[in-house]
């Protein structure tokens, strides 16, 4: 049962979306906010929508990189979001592979994108109205998870975006719902088409 007070969520993908896709960030050094990121989320804040971020962190299940190195970034992303006056309402990882590593992050996990998982972990913990929320990122699966729980995609160019569109998009079934420049212009046009009481 969906509370009367559920609000929708934007669910924003983290590298290449929200940070620079430079590969797996296996230090911290190696993470960069894209520049429009706290000016996006703040403008997310400002709408009737929650600000959450999903991603996948496979480098964990593939021992790349230590869990807490994920939970490392992920507070400073919410230092930077605060810094700027921007917030995000949660954050959401799958640290999984199904076929890499070792157990417990090697495993058929429920919340690997394009899985639903992260979506339903968000849902639970936030309440979230998901048939009125988006995903933006820069991959097809971004769009699927969207899809997969009825909320709709958006894509931006950044990060695989650009490529995706390029090469992948004709053999894709399902077209993404909006494409954009970055995520800032993603919310901006979300926010357009759906205004939120
Ligand atoms: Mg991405
Ligand atoms: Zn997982």
């Amino acid at each position: 049962m969906i509370a009367p007070s559920s609000r929708p969520a934007i669910f924003i993908d983290r590298d290449g979306t929200l940070s620079e896709e430079v590969g797996y960030i296996n230090h911290m050094t190696r993470f960069r906010l894209l520049p429009f990121a706290v000016d996006a989320v703040r403008l997310v804040n400002q709408s009737g929508y929650l600000a959450v971020l999903v991603t996948n962190q496979a480098g964990v299940a593939r021992g790349y990189f230590p869990e807490p190195l994920v939970e490392e970034v992920h507070r400073h992303v919410h230092h930077r979001m605060a810094e700027g006056g921007a917030r995000l309402d949660g954050i959401f990882y799958c640290p999984h592979h199904p076929s890499a590593g070792v157990p417990p992050y090697r495993q058929n996990c429920a919340c690997r994108k394009p899985k639903p998982g992260l979506l339903l972990q968000a849902e639970k913990a936030l309440g979230i109205d998901l048939p009125r929320s988006w995903v933006v990122g820069d991959r097809y699966p971004d769009m699927q998870v969207a899809w997969a729980v009825g909320a709709r995609g958006a894509m931006v160019r950044t990060g695989y975006g650009e490529g995706e569109l390029a090469h992948n998009a004709p053999r894709w079934p399902q077209a993404p719902d909006l494409v954009a420049e970055n995520l800032l212009s993603a919310v901006e046009r979300i926010l357009r088409e759906d205004r939120v009481a």
